[in-house]
């Protein structure tokens, strides 16, 4: 592994059979089926995808909470990827992950000391001054009264119980942390102040994070770089900056396209282009580049021949597309749908 890489993922696949072998529809779907990613320390990696792009499979992969099919995960340097569960349990400190709905990821007969004390426990930690003193600072770093430690999580909103997630995530300073829809079963007025509080933590405690969204506005907000998954894949990877700046794959392009934009006038003068159906299954890929069923400037080639993830525009900006190429533009997705548009008039 690099030196700075807390996370290092390769040729990482996750297939598993669907269907039913009485009724004989048995079939391979592949949920993840080759994705490489690195995350360096103290870098926040948001991935970003459509339901069923298999990004939250690829969060439970890399936490371990299924094991892969093939393909390697780094963690600090130690392959993880074959690891039985005893074997797992020394580098358990070092990964936590945070889920969508923080409700049904705390143990309802619990108190919400208990709970965030739970790492500690499981580490070993038996002294209970140790565990109440490592529960009062998390309490506080995350904003929450400490006469919470004795309440229940029903009598918590769900803002609050978000933060009692992060607090028990953080509670044995893991190095990485991921984060699936971490606000996406939240109110937008809350969800602001969990990212931000997020943010906060990742400054002062120095977590590299996994940060998991189908929303991209909420990706641009927390995350340093960005990959765009699709069909289980990574088509485009880059910073922030450069992906809002310079999309290059033509979904990568519609997706933005669809992100709200808070300036009126900007918004007025975007087109947003509509993406023809739906995601097709990963029991059925297409053959060919996966997104060639509802790429708007698809060519006879991308029916045939699987594009790499390759750099294009710089070394650290890959993407997976047959008519990106160095020194090209972009394919304008949105120029075809104009001229497709005049052609029907
Ligand atoms: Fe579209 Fe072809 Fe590029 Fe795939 S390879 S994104 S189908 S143009």
């Amino acid at each position: 592994m690099s030196a700075e890489n807390v996370l290092t993922v390769r040729g990482l696949t996750k297939h598993y059979l669907g269907g039913s072998r009485l009724r004989g529809t048995q079939h391979v779907v592949r949920a993840v089926d080759g994705v490489d990613l690195r995350i360096a320390a103290g870098e926040i990696l948001g991935l970003v995808g459509e339901s069923g792009s298999g990004k939250s499979t690829v969060g439970r992969c890399v936490t371990r909470l299924t094991t892969p099919t093939s393909g390697t995960i780094e963690l600090l340097g130690k392959d993880i990827s074959r690891r039985s569960q005893r074997q797992l349990r020394p580098l358990r400190r070092e990964v936590h992950i945070v889920f969508q709905d923080p409700y049904s990821s705390l143990n309802p007969r619990m108190t919400i000391g208990e709970i965030i004390a739970e790492p500690l426990r499981q580490q070993g930690i038996r002294s209970r001054r140790e565990r109440d003193l490592g529960v009062a600072e998390m309490l506080e770093r995350t904003g929450l009264r400490q006469e919470m430690r004795t309440r229940y999580p029903h009598e918590l909103s769900g803002g609050q119980r978000q933060r009692v997630a992060l607090a028990r995530a953080l509670i044995r300073r893991p190095r990485l942390v991921v984060a699936d829809e971490p606000v996406s079963a939240l109110d937008v007025s809350v969800q602001a102040s969990i990212l931000n509080l997020l943010l906060e933590l990742q400054r002062d405690l120095g977590f590299s994070c996994l940060f998991i969204s189908h929303d991209l506005s909420v990706v641009e907000f927390i995350s340093d770089r960005i990959a765009v998954m699709y069909l289980g894949r990574i088509v485009e990877t880059t910073s922030r900056e450069r992906l809002f700046r310079e999309p290059q794959h033509p979904y990568t392009q519609a997706l933005l396209s669809a992100a709200p934009v808070p300036d009126p006038a900007l918004a007025r003068g975007r087109e947003r282009v509509i993406l023809r159906g739906d995601l097709p299954s990963a029991a059925a890929m297409p053959a060919g580049c996966r997104f060639h069923t509802r790429c708007p400037v698809a060519v006879d080639r991308c029916r045939t021949d699987d594009p790499a993830l390759v750099g294009v525009t710089a070394p650290d900006h890959l993407v997976a597309c047959h008519l990106v190429e160095p020194g090209r533009g972009a394919p304008d997705i949105t120029a075809v749908r104009r001229a497709d548009a005049d052609h029907s008039t």
